[in-house]
């Protein structure tokens, strides 16, 4: 069974003044949960596995009471493969 609740539906946040639009996180989202329009936008399927986050080049993303270090374990073109 899958929880879920408004905190998940806007877990991770967008920095509009450091994305330059580049799609990265939208290709890489695991659940198809970020599409891109002009920037990002989020849909309600956001599991919180943070990949956005710690793979925009920008740091555009966020969460709202981040704490977490950034983990990029693979480079983005072996997820993207
Ligand atoms: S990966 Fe970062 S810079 Fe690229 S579109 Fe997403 S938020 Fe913007
Ligand atoms: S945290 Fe994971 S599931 Fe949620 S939008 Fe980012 S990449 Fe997708």
């Amino acid at each position: 069974m899958v929880f879920r609740t408004s905190s998940f539906k806007k877990a991770v946040k967008l920095n509009k003044d450091k994305c330059i639009q580049c799609g990265l996180c939208s290709k890489l989202c695991p659940v198809g949960n970020i599409v891109m329009r002009e920037y990002p936008a989020f849909l309600n399927k956001c599991e919180v596995c943070v990949r956005c986050v710690s793979y925009c080049p920008k740091g555009a993303l966020y969460r709202r009471h981040q704490s977490e270090h950034v983990y990029r374990g693979v480079d983005a073109k072996e997820l993207l493969d």
